[in-house]
């Protein structure tokens, strides 16, 4: 029962069968093998759009830090959520890749910016006031930090407004697939239709070993060179790129990365349900996707340990449990002997 995060999770077999039938031959190196030519194309029918460029990287704090770093200058700020993974979790890398773009933090219930915080940080930003530092770049992650799901209407929303202010949008989708199977929306509806100018694509929790995807989308393509410049620089510019195409094309195919979410998503809802029949447990956000915050009685949580289960206690002192596309009914039966 091992609920401490999908990134403990192991790779998707049919992402390690990928890597094994790529691993043939030599290829092209950075990016110019045929491997990743085909992702385009398969990226392409998934996003519903030919103009975009992308980029691989291996984690996703490098992919976040990258491509904000293409938009923010190092006198400008980047607004997120207070509880954002670019905020709580990536050591200052935004700041660092940036050369010192500021990150300016706003509030909201389930790690959701609330609307008024962000019309008034919009409604501040003033350009020729030299002593404050104006935001260039909205940041806004789905799946939520706190396992929420913004509907892609909210997206565009939010997204809009920023644009008016002149803000370039990004999103943060370390876990994009989740928040898709939850609002039933399509990449192209929560992405670039939406508003979002850079998407990080996250599939490493979903069920890679190690990928995360760079899409810059119509205007924000002028920053491509850019985004490989700095790639190359911090050294994220894999050399043999191949194997980080081809755990895209593995779960890309045939929709395999959203029947993942699905599952990790279905086993989230699971658990919280056998959680909540606990009197004494309650839920701290809603679960739209694979992650429950939940408050545990001091009993609950004991059987739970006692049983062996792993999870982590967050910041406010709450409990988070992770699902994961490896997560079984098995697991699910496990934790119902555990709390009868
Ligand atoms: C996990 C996560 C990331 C990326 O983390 P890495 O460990 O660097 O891959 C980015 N954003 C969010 C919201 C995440 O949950």
């Amino acid at each position: 029962m091992d609920f401490s995060s999908d990134t403990s999770a192991p790779a998707h077999p049919r992402v390690m069968e990928a890597l094994a039938r790529v691993n043939a031959g030599h290829q092209s190196s950075y990016g110019n093998d045929a491997v990743t030519a085909e992702l385009r194309g398969l990226l392409a029918r998934t996003l519903e759009i030919e103009d975009f460029d992308f980029w691989l990287c291996a984690s996703g704090t490098a992919s976040n830090a990258l491509a904000l770093s293409c938009f923010c200058p190092p006198t400008g700020a980047i607004l997120c959520h207070a509880e954002a993974h670019i905020a709580r979790d990536e050591r200052g890398a935004p700041e660092f890749f940036s050369g010192g773009g500021k990150l300016q933090l706003l509030g909201g219930d389930g790690a959701q910016i609330e609307e008024t915080e962000l019309r008034d940080a919009l409604a501040r930003i003033d350009h020729g006031f030299v002593h404050e530092t104006p935001a260039h770049v909205l940041s806004l992650t789905n799946l939520t930090e706190s396992g929420t799901a913004y509907p892609a209407a909210r997206i565009a929303h939010y997204a809009a407004l920023a644009k008016e202010a002149g803000l370039t949008v990004h999103l943060d989708g370390a876990r994009i697939a989740n928040a898709l199977v939850s609002m039933g929306a399509s990449l192209a509806d929560m992405s670039w239709r939406a508003g979002t100018d850079v998407l990080c694509l996250g599939l490493t929790k979903t069920g890679a070993m190690g990928c995360e995807i760079i899409v810059l989308f119509g205007e924000a393509r002028t920053k491509f060179n850019e985004l490989k410049a700095r790639a190359k620089r911090s050294g994220h510019m894999p050399p043999k790129m191949r194997y980080l195409a081809a755990q895209a094309i593995a779960l890309l195919t045939d929709g395999l990365w959203l029947d993942l979410a699905r599952n990790a998503n279905q086993r989230a809802q699971e658990v919280a349900n056998l959680l909540c029949r606990r009197p004494g447990t309650e839920l701290v956000h809603p679960v739209h996707g694979n992650e429950v915050f939940v408050r545990l009685d001091d009993e609950t949580a004991g059987r739970l340990r006692d049983a062996g289960a792993v999870f982590y206690t967050w910041l406010d002192g709450s409990s988070r449990l992770v699902t994961s596309w490896q997560t079984g009914a098995d697991t699910i039966d496990q934790l119902a002997s555990v709390l009868d």
